[in-house]
């Protein structure tokens, strides 16, 4: 059994030493192909292994033609809209991803963002404390409840709201109180932490009346994705709430226009950085060699996405 890492930009040496480690101690045979510059050299790479670990490689329908025994692709990281799903889905080849495996990155960035504005972006002059204040956790998925943990030992008072997670006990375990609406959360919010994936139903739905209800003073965090925020909204928010804030993991597409308008109360990273740990990327080359020797020995599918 031949597993593939293809990596163009290769994992950090303890993770391929600890790839190495999962896949031989399995009694599998590992190949290493990275830093490659053509996709001939992918193509040819493929063409014997039964399994591929990738990180931002395209798995195109060519490579998947060119890969006569694969089975099983793993992107190692969350998103996976650099495979061609259909392709792989017609060969009957599962294809997974790590989800969970960066989330503790994303979260610290969510915390650090949250002090980053209190402290005046780092700038001299009076800052306050996040301690004593409300969070809200706008989904409690893999980032939004590691999020929730680390405000409490922050000494916040944590709010949460996630219609999807009916049991009560997940956030009683963790000291948090759940709201019942979406309102509700914005309006008892001092910090919300925006962690909802980016669906049919929340693309543009955070805007100008959520924000408007926040406290006096409110930082909005968005560690997700561009897409929920109705930008228009969110710039005339804080264009009559000069108490307002904003800081994101990825850009809008008026940052420009945010940046002139508001200056020092908005902030985007430069390039989105949530997952830039070498911890998360460690993880999840681990979690994806991991994965494969569970579909092969126990045809586990846990984390398959083209089910
Ligand atoms: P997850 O799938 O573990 O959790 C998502 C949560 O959202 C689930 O608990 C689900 O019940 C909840 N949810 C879905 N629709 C909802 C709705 N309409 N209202 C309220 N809750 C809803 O995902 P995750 O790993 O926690 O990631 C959360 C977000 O962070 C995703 O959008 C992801 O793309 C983004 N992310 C960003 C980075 C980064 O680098 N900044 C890295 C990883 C993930």
């Amino acid at each position: 059994m031949k597993i593939l890492v293809a990596t163009e930009k290769p994992f950090a040496k303890k993770a391929v030493d600890g790839i190495r480690g999962i896949v031989e101690g399995a009694g599998y045979e590992l190949s290493l192909l990275e830093k490659y510059t053509d996709k001939a050299q992918l193509l040819e790479a493929v063409a014997d292994a039964d399994a591929l670990i990738i990180r931002s490689d395209k798995v195109t329908a060519e490579v998947i033609a060119a890969a006569k025994n694969l089975k099983i692709v793993v992107r190692a990281g969350a998103g996976y809209d650099n495979v061609d799903l259909a392709a792989a889905t017609a060969r009957g080849i599962v294809v997974m991803n790590t989800p969970g495996q960066n989330s503790n990155a994303v979260a610290e960035l969510a915390i650090a963002m949250m002090i980053f504005m209190a402290r005046n972006r780092f700038t001299p002059g009076t800052g306050s404390e996040i301690q004593g204040k409300t969070l809200g956790i706008h989904a409690y998925g893999n980032v939004g409840k590691l999020v929730g943990r680390k405000g409490r030992a922050m000494g916040m008072k944590v709010l949460a709201y996630d219609p999807f997670i009916t049991d009560a006990a997940v956030f009683e375990a963790d000291g948090v109180e759940t709201v019942a609406s979406v309102a509700e959360l914005y309006k008892r919010s001092d910090y919300l932490s925006l962690h909802i994936p980016a669906t049919a139903e929340t693309k543009g739905s955070i805007g100008y009346e959520l924000l408007m209800s926040m406290p006096k003073g409110a930082t909005l965090v968005n560690t997700a994705r561009k897409e929920v925020i109705d930008e228009e909204g969110l710039r005339r928010a804080l264009a009559e709430r000069e108490d307002l804030k904003y800081i994101t993991d990825i850009a809008p597409a008026n940052q420009a226009e945010l940046d002139e308008q508001f200056g020092k109360r908005v902030f985007a990273t430069a390039k989105k950085m949530g997952a830039e740990t070498a911890e998360a990327n460690i993880n999840a080359g681990l979690a994806a060699a991991s994965q494969i020797v569970d579909f092969f020995k126990n045809g586990t599918t846990r984390f398959q996405v083209n089910k």
